[in-house]
């Protein structure tokens, strides 16, 4: 069984709003680690993504040789270049800088846009247990990074959210992605309890299950957005809310809605995912 995840639903769990004295820094700052040389400009919709849910900054690490145009096509980003491996992925010479910038952060999210879950396992592994009470979103490649790291996770002190579709959430789980299809509210559900974490299992339907907690199913949006970058904007806009501390299952359903209605609004098939962004913030 599910819940709807509707209007009735989001007006039961109000987000917290920024007082009006508060300054860039008070209302959330997101650290997005993520991009790599085959898809060099995904991060940027994750970071726009996070200052339209209102997060107050946003600071970008990424492989260095796409730092600098990132930071310039995005003025509003800070950035921080990280050295690149021999798959075109951060490197994991990068963590220790990925683990400083961690201190100026209230919400992570890791991975959207990299491609090997081989250097995100390994960049991963020597950021996982740095993270202390930082709320994180797991996304893309960094989803099957995971599998043997339960327990890390678990230990998360600000909770995490996972943003499988569903090829991912069967690398996480070791099943084909036909099984996880068959029955996507009990994976979600299952690997929910085992992680100790949201997982939001995205598709034309939405399950986003947590701990101990009734599983809500979305299924609004429309097929528009199945498209290039959509689900890095998903994950940028679950940070921003993190970051303005929402907890990570108010974060994760609002997230999805919000994603959905910008999707729906925009219609048919052929928009952008980065024609998402704007439209944010008037659907608060
Ligand atoms: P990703 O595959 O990571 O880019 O994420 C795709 C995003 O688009 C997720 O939020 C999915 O829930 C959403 N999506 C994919 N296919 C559909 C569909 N047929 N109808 C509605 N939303 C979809
Ligand atoms: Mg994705």
């Amino acid at each position: 069984m599910t819940a709807p995840l509707d209007r009735d639903w989001l007006a039961a769990h109000p987000l917290p709003s920024p007082g009006e004295e508060s300054d860039k820094n008070s209302r959330g700052r997101v650290l997005a680690v993520g991009g790599s040389m085959l898809c060099p400009g995904g991060l940027m919709l994750t970071a726009e993504a996070a200052l339209r849910a209102g997060a107050g900054k946003v600071r970008v690490a990424t492989v260095a040789p796409a730092a600098l145009a990132i930071g310039i096509a995005m003025p509003e980003a800070g950035v921080v270049a990280l050295p690149v491996d021999d798959r075109g992925e951060i490197a994991v010479a990068g963590a220790d800088a990925v683990i400083e910038n961690l201190a100026r952060a209230d919400a992570l999210v890791f991975g959207p846009a990299m491609a090997s879950s081989v250097s995100a396992a390994r960049l991963l592994g020597a950021v996982l247990h740095q993270i202390g009470g930082v709320p994180v979103v797991f996304d893309a490649a960094a989803i099957g990074a995971l599998r043997h790291r339960a327990a890390a996770v678990r230990a998360l002190a600000g909770g995490a959210v996972l943003t499988p579709h569903h090829g991912e959430m069967a690398a996480l789980c070791g099943l084909d992605e036909a099984e996880v299809a068959a029955d996507p509210v009990r994976h979600a559900c299952e690997w929910a309890e085992t992680f100790g974490a949201v997982v939001v299992l995205k598709g034309g339907d939405t399950i986003i299950a947590a701990p101990g907690a009734e599983p809500l199913r979305y299924d609004g949006g429309g097929v528009g957005l199945a498209t290039s970058g959509s689900g890095d904007v998903l994950a940028g806009i679950v940070a921003g809310l993190l970051a303005r501390g929402a907890t990570p299952r108010d974060a994760a359903a609002w997230g999805v809605w919000l994603h959905g209605e910008a999707g729906r609004t925009l219609g048919p098939p052929g928009f952008l995912a980065r024609e998402l962004l704007p439209l944010i913030p008037a659907l608060f």
